[in-house]
């Protein structure tokens, strides 16, 4: 989607269309007082004082309306700069602009006010030249915002919109629109019952519904498998530490601005952890290690808390409580390549199995130029450096290389995926550590007995279980998988009379094969039950009756599909009980 603050030309179109809405709400509202209206990713707002009275979704239309007269009517727009004084004047009868006025220093900043016929505002511009250009727009939604962003204050009037400089351009703006709407996760999650949120447990803190629950654990368990195949180790430790921890990582001095205040309990100082790495530390260094050991691979479904700001959290997917698909990998500098390649075979076996195809590979690596940013070891970088790429060389993938971009302590992977709308998001990182090791005192024994320090790979393959399950609703519309689905068959009895039995026989085999089944054996008609079984996306839906009973088959109707297809009931067990191996979408 495009981002309208970072095209120039779109930004000056869409701040001249705030001030259009301002002049049409001004002549529906009379009474209304104008805070500011800036561009923003997504268009433009304007916040606006109503006194009593409250702009409704249904309002927009109106207000549309009477901006696409005042854009007809195409007066041209004047720019005048006046003196502080003068603006104070004028504009003496605004709060508002008093208040911005007031606040503005004349030496240095020129006050400009922009008329367009009945209509004149406070601002910096630049604006269009006329009223005429204005054509494309459309207004999207309202809601209330704190004056100032400060919840003591009054509320406004937030009024979102968005403008192009041509009728395709919004179509298409639109349509992606409503199929993000469509696909939001939030909504998809209140539908099927996957999370909920509550004010009194906080905001950014999701709860994880049964619904949503069980996504999760496969999705833990799919991971925890592929970890284990691979040698990781995993466990588990409290998600906070004490303040001294992560002095000792550095994380105090680098990373507290994301995290939550200190708690005081007894003598020690705590914080809710914002990541792993210093625990995991510590385990490695719970024993001596020798190079014989090595690689040690520990990993952890582990919750942290970061610091995000109330207006930002959404969903799953900018959380302040997430869990992350964590592992450390310590390995001697010998090992670095071939461990790389392995987190890196991970991700695309995750990717393949998940039917994620639009995807980049990112390096991030040291600015050669500016050594002094970074940790000092040139051999070790450039080593380090040549052995990432070697091994994305290796394995035949695309990438593109970021120069300057590695973190101050090592380079980094990022793989950026691309989702069907919206944004592209990072999923699965792999980052190269020089220095953690060495704050911890970290070492293994060499085979000539020298004492060496193991470098650390910090490597997430989901990223966080929780921003994967956002993307994966929206990915799939809400349209799981039968392996991931919360119910994966719900069996509807033609006649309760008749068929309850047969169901209920089909029911109990299929839970005993560790399958989730529901039965239907409400007083409901038929149609309704199949129809419901649709709308709440149960990948499949079998049909009893005589038929069925008599020759022990089961009438299979997938998601999606109004064709029903006649199974012998253990050539459905086979095929059901493969897909979910296989991870295939459905049967
Ligand atoms: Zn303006
Ligand atoms: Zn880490």
């Amino acid at each position: 989607m495009i981002n309208i603050k970072e095209d120039e030309k779109l930004s000056i179109l869409n701040h001249s269309c705030a001030h259009l809405l301002a002049q049409a709400v001004k002549h529906l509202y009379p009474s209304a007082k104008f805070w500011v209206g800036p561009v923003i990713e997504e268009g433009f707002y304007y916040d606006i004082d109503l006194g009593d009275e409250v702009v409704k979704e249904e309002d927009l239309d109106k207000i549309e309306k009477e901006m696409k007269k005042i854009s007809k009517d195409g007066k041209r727009i004047y720019r005048e700069e006046i003196s502080k004084s003068e603006a104070l004047e004028k504009f003496k009868d605004d709060p508002y602009k008093v208040d911005l006025i007031s606040r503005m220093d004349e030496s240095n900043t020129v006050i400009s006010m922009y008329t367009q016929g009945d209509f004149t505002d406070l601002c910096r511009g630049p604006h269009v030249e006329s009223v005429k250009e204005l054509k494309y727009f459309k207004l999207l939604k309202v809601s209330g915002a704190y004056w100032k962003g400060d919840s003591k204050n009054k509320v406004l009037q937030r009024i979102y919109g968005i403008c192009f400089d041509n009728e395709q351009d919004l179509e298409n703006h639109l349509k992606l629109l409503d199929e993000a709407k469509m696909r939001d996760h939030r909504k998809i999650g209140k539908e099927q019952d996957l999370f909920m949120t509550h004010e009194l447990v906080g905001a950014g803190m999701p709860l994880w519904l049964p619904n949503g629950a069980i996504i999760r654990k496969e999705l833990e368990n799919y991971i925890y498998q592929k970890e284990r195949d691979l040698g990781y180790e995993h466990v588990y430790t409290p998600c906070v530490g004490t303040v001294n921890l992560y002095k000792t990582s550095g994380h105090w001095d680098h990373y507290k601005e994301n995290m939550f205040p200190v708690m005081k309990v007894d003598e020690e100082e705590f914080v809710l952890r914002p990541m792993n790495c210093p625990h995991h530390m510590l385990i490695y260094k719970n024993k001596l290690h020798s190079y014989r050991d090595l690689p040690i691979r520990i990993g952890e479904f582990a919750t942290d808390f970061r610091y995000e700001a109330s207006g930002a959290v959404k969903g799953l997917e900018r959380v302040r409580c997430m869990c992350q698909n964590d592992a450390h990998l310590f390995v001697t500098p010998e090992q670095i390549k071939e461990e790389f390649k392995k987190v890196v075979n991970l991700i695309l076996e995750v990717y393949k199995d998940f039917g994620i195809e639009n995807y980049k590979f990112r390096l991030s690596l040291r600015d050669p130029h500016d050594k002094d940013k970074y940790f000092d070891d040139d051999e070790m970088w450039n080593n380090a450096e040549n052995k990432l790429r070697d091994v994305l060389n290796e394995l035949n993938i695309e990438y593109f290389e970021a120069l300057g971009e590695a973190a101050f302590y090592g380079p980094k992977l990022d793989v950026e995926v691309k989702p069907a709308v919206g944004p592209e998001v990072t999923l699965s990182t792999c980052q190269l550590d020089f220095l953690l090791p060495r704050r911890f005192d970290l070492s293994y024994i060499d085979n000539s007995g020298e004492r060496k320090v193991p470098v650390v790979l910090h490597r997430a393959i989901f990223g966080t279980f929780d921003r994967f399950s956002a993307f994966i609703i929206e990915e799939t519309k809400g349209q799981f998988p039968l392996w991931l689905s919360p119910t994966q068959i719900n069996i509807i009895p033609v006649n309760n009379a008749y068929h309850l039995e047969y169901a209920m026989d089909i029911k109990n085999k299929l839970l005993n094969l560790g399958l989730r089944v529901e039965l239907d054996d409400r007083d409901e008609k038929l149609g309704y039950k199949m129809r419901e079984s649709q709308t709440k996306k149960i990948p499949i839906t079998l049909v009893l009756g005589d038929n069925e009973k008599e020759s022990n088959f089961v009438n299979v109707r997938k998601y999606g599909l109004i064709e029903t297809e006649n199974i012998a009931f253990d050539e459905f067990i086979k095929l059901v009980l493969e897909t979910v191996k296989n991870k295939s979408k459905n049967i």
